[in-house]
């Protein structure tokens, strides 16, 4: 149940990549018919891409993954419009690829502003209307939330940033594929292939015909010159493999999973001191994210894990940093409370009996850890203190 980290590659794709690595391992620029052969396949790619998006098959940028396609729409919107303005805007929620990518613009001359989100995750298009200028040259702000699953309503917030001449750009990486997408105003959207049962390495960049954006990557011109380097065929096939598939399967498979996700919250809830985290019905299909009141979310994850749960936490150490989740910070958690967040985040894999699993082992867990927990018996020696106060 950690489907937002990565999934498994779908049968389908890996039969329709297999050709790609030994018969038809041609270079898509050589003239040859290897070559041919390999254009062709990355054409159909871009088109099936384009397809299941609405847009040309010309705004189609084939990158290295999710990261790559964020730093591309942010460092090269940046750069090729500075002449226009220096003021970007995003959100406290995104992918740190997102915010990294904007921090560093800061220090390159640039000015960064960051919107405020409800407790549920959410940007108000008023808050984004009253911090706009006409310096602004680019709003980016994520479809879908990974770790809370809040979905934020593009087409209002594109719309505002198209009022004031600044492009409009979306991280849906968890968004595509999931939740129908709309490119309504919108000019750059990054998706990435394995969080779609699709490889790793592998993303995309949509850059609305006109845009102005520099590359990241210079050399022989690939990609519209957009970004430069052999194209990994098989990767992108495998990519366009799992959006045919998931244009076929997106709706039932996003009614299932979300009926499986509201079971998981409701029996998750029973449980003493939880709350969940994210929005109630704006909220992507397959997430569940809740936190428990003294309870450290690594060693919740481990436990689980032991009874044959892949959860994940917001929690300091996972992060590889000593700071608690900012999306969780973000929406008005207390540092001690993101320590107790859990995610489970479904896919297709996923059965009522694995939900069965997680709904029977986790209060024992919760509990568990509970009794280990030294905030727990903080606060049960501050009652006891209070207790003999008053008595
Ligand atoms: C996974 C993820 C990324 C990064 O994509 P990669 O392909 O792993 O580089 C960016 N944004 C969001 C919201 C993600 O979930």
């Amino acid at each position: 149940m950690d489907h937002a980290a990565t999934t498994p590659v779908d049968a389908r794709v890996l039969e329709a990549m297999a050709p790609y690595f030994s018969e038809k391992y041609g270079n898509a620029s050589s003239l040859h018919s290897h070559g041919r052969e390999a254009k062709s396949a990355l054409e159909d790619s871009r088109a099936t891409v384009a397809g299941f998006l609405g847009a040309d098959p010309g705004e189609i940028v084939f990158t290295a993954g999710g990261t790559e396609s964020n730093n591309h729409a942010l460092k090269g919107v940046a750069f090729a419009n500075r002449e226009r303005g220096r003021h970007i805007i995003t959100s406290p929620i995104e992918h740190d690829c997102v915010r990294k990518s904007a921090e560093w613009l800061a220090t390159q001359g640039f000015e960064v502003s960051v919107l405020p989100v409800d407790e549920h995750g959410l940007v108000d298009p008023a808050e984004l209307e009253s911090i706009i200028t006409d310096d602004t040259i680019l709003v980016s702000v994520m479809a879908a939330n990974n770790e809370i699953g809040t979905i934020q309503d593009i087409p209002a917030l594109a719309g505002i940033a198209h009022g004031h001449g600044a492009y409009f750009h979306t991280d849906a990486v968890q968004a595509y594929g999931k939740v129908p997408i709309s490119l309504s105003g919108v000019d750059l959207l990054s998706a990435s292939s394995h969080k779609l049962y699709g490889p790793k390495g592998v993303g995309m960049l949509f850059v609305r015909r006109g845009t102005r954006i520099t590359p990241l990557m210079h050399g022989g011109g690939h990609e519209l010159g957009r970004r430069s380097g052999t194209e990994n065929v098989a990767g992108i096939v495998g990519f366009a493999k799992a959006t045919e598939i998931a244009s076929q399967e997106m709706k039932s498979e996003a009614g299932r999973q979300a009926k499986l996700r509201d079971r998981l919250i409701k029996g998750i809830l029973g449980i003493p001191d939880s709350a969940l985290n994210g929005h109630p019905t704006k909220r992507l299909p397959n997430n569940v994210n809740v936190w428990f009141r003294y309870i450290e979310g690594e060693s919740l994850v481990l436990m689980l894990d032991d009874a044959g749960v892949g959860g994940s936490t917001g929690s300091a150490c996972s992060s590889h940093s000593l700071e608690p989740s900012h999306v969780l910070t973000a929406i008005g958690l207390r540092p001690e409370e993101a320590h107790g967040s859990l995610r489970l985040s479904l896919g297709k894999q996923n059965t009522d009996a694995h939900a069965d699993r997680v709904l029977d082992v986790l209060p024992g867990i919760v509990d568990k850890l509970r009794r280990m927990s030294p905030l727990k018996s903080r606060r049960d020696v501050e009652e006891m203190l209070k207790y003999e106060e008053a008595h």
